[in-house]
């Protein structure tokens, strides 16, 4: 069931597409999550220059910023709901595509010792490119969903149990400080060859560093970075509601017939080819063939999303591998040593 936001936030909630979306009330110029303008963009290229920048920010030293705008980017019917958040960075904590920051969330707790301390660390991929929604390098956004806690005997929502720094970046309102550390994380950075397929498999929440990389894959225009290749995103969420950024990658589907290519795995609206749930596992199988000679030739392949996701997908790809005369563990690490695989769930 999907939760209803706090009364705490300003503004107005809205529908466009069929989805309650949130508009801010104080800020200066509105970005949005829903958007079927995929044309390319001018962007400050500075941005490009020097090293991929890690942990620049601490537990003991945070970066300060404010949320810009939060969203509610799931419908109704959605297992849950989840949030796009745009964040007022001033370009001051810069990222590359596919890493993560850390958000403090405000307040303390008690530990095994008994004594008070601050909460720890959450870690959320950006789900922006390092330009941000507005193109300009002054804001990246993080897609989280909210955690709530259903008591498994009453199967009632517990408000006590609910998810702390979810809950807090979910019902921000507009200008609200926010205490950063990171970026971190490469695992899931985009390879160097622009030529090279893209295979990105999400589940959840774990399309967020992958609307960082078709962000800059597609929708900027960065000179020394020119995208060539075949970019095919597999999304798992449970139904229609529970799509995230749909119209934007609609529209890449549309603009980008060639290069772009989009399969959902919809677990409880569709049937795998055995008659059960469409998980993404079953989605992926159904091109296994066109996959496995894709990675024969460079392609990356991603996972993002869910701890919960990988033994299916693995049990999978074992089996297809097999059927090839191959040995999984042998293909799996191939792709590991040529740096072809790249896994972060949670
Ligand atoms: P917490 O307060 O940490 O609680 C965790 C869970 O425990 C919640 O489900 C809560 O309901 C439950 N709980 C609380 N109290 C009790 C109790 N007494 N008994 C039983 N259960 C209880 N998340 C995203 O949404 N988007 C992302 O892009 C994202 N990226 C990530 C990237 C990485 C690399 C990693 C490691 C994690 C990522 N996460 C992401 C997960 C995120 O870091 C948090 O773990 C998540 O938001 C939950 O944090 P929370 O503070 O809301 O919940």
């Amino acid at each position: 069931m999907q939760t209803m936001r706090a009364p705490a936030a300003q503004g107005a909630a809205t529908r466009v597409a069929g989805r309650r979306v949130f508009r801010p009330v104080a800020a200066t110029k509105v970005s949005t999550a829903v958007t079927t303008d995929v044309s390319k963009r001018t962007v400050p290229t500075a941005l490009e220059e020097g090293e991929m920048p890690l942990n620049t920010y601490s537990n003991k030293a945070p970066f300060k910023a404010k949320v810009r705008s939060v969203e509610t980017i799931t419908g109704p019917k959605a297992t849950g709901e989840t949030c796009h958040i745009i964040i007022d960075t001033e370009g001051k904590i810069p990222f590359w595509e596919g890493q993560s920051y850390g958000v403090i969330p405000p307040g303390t707790k008690i530990n095994s010792k008994g004594k008070e301390v601050p909460h720890g660390t959450r870690l959320y991929s950006i789900a922006s490119s390092r330009y941000g929604d507005d193109y300009d390098g002054k804001t990246a956004s993080l897609c989280v969903r909210r955690a709530v806690y259903v008591d498994p005997e009453t199967g009632k929502e517990d408000p006590a149990k609910k998810g702390i720094c979810s809950n807090f970046l979910c019902d921000a309102a507009p200008g609200t400080e926010i205490t950063m550390t990171g970026p971190t994380g490469k695992v899931l950075l985009l390879p160097a060859d622009t030529n090279a397929p893209l295979i990105c498999v999400a589940t959840g929440t774990g399309i967020a560093p992958f609307r960082s990389f078709w962000r800059r894959c597609f929708m900027e225009n960065v000179p020394s970075y020119k995208f060539t290749g075949l970019f095919w995103l597999f999304m798992g969420v449970a139904n229609s509601d529970a799509k995230l950024y749909d119209e934007e990658l609609q529209a890449l589907a549309k603009n980008y017939p060639s290069q772009f290519r989009l399969d959902y795995a919809l677990s409880r609206e569709q049937k795998n080819r055995k008659g059960g749930k469409m998980y993404i596992q079953d989605k992926v199988e159904e091109y296994s063939d066109e996959i496995f000679d894709l990675l024969d030739n460079g392609a990356h392949m991603y996972f993002c999303g869910l701890k919960g996701m990988m033994p299916g997908i693995q049990e999978m790809l074992e089996r297809v591998a097999k059927s090839k005369g191959l040995n999984y563990e042998e293909w799996v690490e191939g792709l590991k040593h040529r740096n072809q695989w790249h896994v972060e769930v949670y």
